[in-house]
C-alpha cells in the first residue's frame, strides 16, 4: 500500500506540478477558513472571507468582539452562516479563555491528544480538526475529504464505505509522516478531483489512466 499511495503521489505532482495549500496569511485564518468551508466551495469561502478582512482584523478577540448577528452577515457568503459564526465564536472564546488566544500553544503537545481536543470542540469534525492541525500548526495530520473518497474509490484502493478514520488511517500508517508530503498529497487529490476526475470524469485526460480500474 506505501508503495501504492507514493506512486499516486507522485504521478500527480507529475501532471500538476508541486502544489502547496491553503490560501491564508496567518494560522487563525486558516481556522476561520477550516470551518467556513463546512459544506461549500472555496469560492463561497473565499467571498466571505474577504468580507471579513474588510471588516475586522481576523484575530481570536476580534471575531469574539462581533455581535454574533453582524458575524453572520459578514460570513454569509459562506453558507450554514448562523451554525458557522456560533462556532467561530465559540472556538475563539475558548482559544481566549484557555490559552490567551495563543493558538500555536493551543496546538502544540503531542498530536493524538490535541486532535481530540479540537474534536471536543463544538463543530470540529475530523476534517475540520486535520485541516486545522495540518495547515494552521503544520502537525502531520492527514486531511481526507469526498475528493479522497472519490479517488480513491474509483482507483480501488477503497470500497466507498470506510469511515473517515479508516480512510485516514490508511495514509497515516503507510506514509512517512511529513507535513510537506501531507500538504501536497491534499492538495494535488483536490486539483486532480476538480480538474480531472470530476463526478463525471475526464478520464481522456487522466494521468493515472493507465493504473485506472474505473476508467469512465
Ligand atoms: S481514469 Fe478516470 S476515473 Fe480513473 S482516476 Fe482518472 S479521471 Fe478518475
Amino acid at each position: 500500500m506505501k508503495e501504492k499511495l507514493l506512486s499516486l503521489c507522485h504521478r500527480l505532482a507529475a501532471h500538476f506540478g508541486p502544489l502547496h495549500w491553503w490560501p491564508a496569511d496567518t494560522p487563525f485564518e486558516v481556522v476561520i477558513g477550516a470551518f467556513l468551508t463546512q459544506n461549500t466551495a472555496w469560492r463561497n469561502v473565499e467571498l466571505a472571507m474577504a468580507g471579513l478582512k474588510q471588516a475586522i482584523p481576523l484575530t481570536p478577540q476580534a471575531l469574539c468582539d462581533l455581535s454574533t448577528q453582524r458575524l453572520e452577515e459578514l460570513i454569509r457568503p459562506a453558507g450554514f452562516f448562523r451554525q458557522k459564526a456560533q462556532r467561530l465564536q465559540l472556538f475563539s472564546t475558548y482559544l481566549l479563555d484557555r490559552h490567551q488566544g495563543d493558538l500555536a500553544a493551543m496546538l502544540s503537545g503531542p498530536l493524538p491528544q490535541v486532535r481530540d481536543t479540537l474534536l471536543r470542540l463544538k463543530g470540529v469534525g475530523p476534517e475540520t480538526a486535520d485541516c486545522i492541525l495540518l495547515y494552521a500548526a503544520q502537525r502531520p495530520s492527514f486531511v481526507v475529504d469526498a475528493y479522497t473518497r472519490r479517488l480513491l474509490k474509483r482507483l480501488g484502493l477503497l470500497t466507498g464505505d470506510e469511515s473517515y478514520a479508516v480512510i485516514r488511517a490508511l495514509f497515516m500508517d503507510h506514509l512517512p509522516h511529513q507535513v510537506d508530503l501531507f500538504n501536497a498529497y491534499h492538495a494535488l487529490i483536490v486539483e486532480q478531483c476538480k480538474i480531472i476526475c470530476r463526478k463525471r470524469p475526464l478520464c481522456e485526460s487522466c494521468p493515472l489512466r493507465p493504473q485506472c480500474p474505473a476508467l469512465l
